[in-house]
């Protein structure tokens, strides 16, 4: 097999060996059984799953540089990750089949950790359990916020606008200052960064001039090889909160009465308002809210108080806290943890996801809806609707930012049934039109979907990303980097733009 886009099987083979001579041999893997490791993890049998042409491991920044070169001169298409763990949206599957997989789980370095000021830098194969090993092994006082998942990469899942639930959770608004090898070999830093020795670097996010971190998330104008992420101090106490309601119809309540006290900063991090895991009856059913509480132990009192006072408005809510002085042991609740940026793994039980007896492939359907509660009703009810229909076990979560609503629906299918998979992305797609038609737009989506769920974004004939794709080709002309990745097609290859 050789990529689309190399001029023969004769030219890949040369590639193939310019990448051992560069990397090493047991950086490139070539054997189908290694391929098939970094495709889809979900995708059951026969399924449409893109796998890698060929798998390339750099180690260095100077390894990455010559990827690139490699890369242009035999006019291969890369694809991307870091450590690969983004499994509900394809895992390392490519979108333009026959790609380069540029795994970066070798670039393994905490780079940097300030106590001072609050901040880490690392590369991309980093893992949240590295990190916070690292952080622990030094005695810092710093936690750094983790998502559900402990496994994946920090920086992987911050340039995917990934979402952690501890105060600078938010990721992508948590990086600060990054190093980024361009198509054509350039390394650049953002921000500060470009001053050369600036100690500022992962301090200001802005330098001098327009600022270009968010550029290198969600798109495919660089590999990142290295990211500041901001991390919070350790708090005196650290209080983790349950609200839980009984009537399915409390959620607008729910939302209406957090709300204020996530925008006057009572309440910080990410709370989550979850539906029961698993569910398959998709009626209506509890409600449980998550969130937690940091500071000073009087200052903690008071916002309980305050927040049990909001919530009793609420018949039957019912409002509990475990309180801990440092960070809660692996033992703990996953809610306990995960607000306190101790990685864990307890969600893919939760969920039943690895049960031998009957394996579950899943993709999340993750819109952004205001912050009311009619909205999160609407939401909810769309996707109830359909979940009710497919008879599938699934589970949603809203997690509540200050102002709108990351709405994840988690739809789950037997692993090995094709059938079913199919059936759930279609499903998926009539979700993904029905949020349009009510100006609901997805923040992330499955590496299948991503020319559908970037088509969605169409005002001025698609204007935004009109412009995405000039830039894409003034930075990127042989468009070598991550074809497909958000809808984003370089001129060569524009052409495989599907819906
Ligand atoms: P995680 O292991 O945290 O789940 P991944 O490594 O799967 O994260 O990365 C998620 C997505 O982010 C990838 O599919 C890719 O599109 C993008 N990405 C990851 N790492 C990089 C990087 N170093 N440079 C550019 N894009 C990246």
């Amino acid at each position: 097999m050789h990529p689309e886009g190399a001029a023969s099987a004769a030219e890949f083979g040369a590639a193939v060996k310019e990448f051992t001579s560069a990397l090493g041999e047991d950086a490139v893997l070539t054997d189908a059984a290694s391929l098939r490791e970094f495709g889809d993890p979900y995708a059951p049998p026969e399924w449409a799953n893109p796998q890698p042409a060929l798998v390339v491991q750099p180690a260095s920044l100077e390894e990455v540089q010559a990827v690139v070169r490699i890369a242009n001169e035999h006019r291969l298409a890369l694809w991307t990750v870091s450590r690969g763990k983004n499994n509900g949206y394809g895992g390392s599957a490519v979108a333009h089949p026959g790609s380069v997989l540029v795994h970066l789980g070798r670039m393994n370095k905490v780079a940097e950790v300030n106590e001072e000021l609050a901040y880490a830098v690392v590369e991309p194969g980093v893992s949240f359990y590295d990190l916070y090993e690292e952080l622990g092994r030094h005695g810092h006082r710093l936690w750094a916020a983790v998502p559900d998942l402990g496994w994946g990469s920090v920086l992987g899942n911050a340039v995917d606008h990934g979402i952690g639930y501890a105060p600078n959770g938010d990721r992508a608004a948590s990086v600060c200052g990054m190093e980024v090898v361009l198509a054509d070999g350039t390394i650049v830093r953002t921000g500060m960064g470009a001053m050369e020795g600036s100690p500022s670097r992962h301090l200001s996010k802005r330098g001098f001039g327009p600022t270009f971190d968010g550029l290198f998330m969600q798109s495919n104008f660089g590999i990142v090889t290295k990211v500041g992420i901001w991390l919070m101090p350790r708090p005196q106490v650290y209080s983790s909160c349950l609200v839980s309601v009984i009537d399915d119809g409390d959620l607008e309540a729910l939302v209406d009465i957090l709300r204020p006290l996530v925008l006057d900063g009572t309440i910080t991090g990410q709370p989550g308002i979850f539906s029961p895991l698993p569910r398959a009856d998709w009626v209506s059913g509890p409600w449980t809210l998550r969130f937690a509480l940091y500071g000073r132990e009087a200052e903690v009192d008071l916002k309980i108080a305050t927040i049990r006072d909001a919530f009793a408005a609420i018949d039957g809510a019912t409002v509990s806290e475990n309180r801990y002085h440092g960070q809660p042991p692996q033992e703990a609740s996953q809610t306990d943890k995960v607000h306190a940026g101790v990685p864990n793994q307890d969600m893919i039980d939760e969920i039943g996801l690895d049960d031998p007896n009957l394996p579950l492939g899943h993709t999340v359907f993750s819109s952004i809806v205001p912050n009311t509660g009619a909205h999160a009703r609407a939401i909810t009810e769309l996707f109830r609707r359909h979940m009710r229909a497919t008879g599938l076990p699934g589970g949603q979560s809203l997690v509540v930012h200050g102002r709108y609503i990351t709405n994840l629906g988690l739809i789950a299918f037997p692993r090995d049934d094709r059938g079913a998979a199919e059936a759930v992305f279609e499903i998926y797609r009539t979700m993904v039109l029905e949020a349009t038609a009510l100006g609901y737009g997805e923040y992330r989506t499955h590496v299948s979907t991503m020319d559908m769920v970037a088509e969605q974004f169409g005002f001025n004939d698609h204007a935004l990303l009109r412009t995405t794709e000039k830039i894409k080709d003034a930075l990127d002309p042989n468009g070598i980097l991550s074809p497909g990745k958000s809808g984003i097609w370089p001129s060569r290859l524009r052409g495989e733009r599907g819906l």
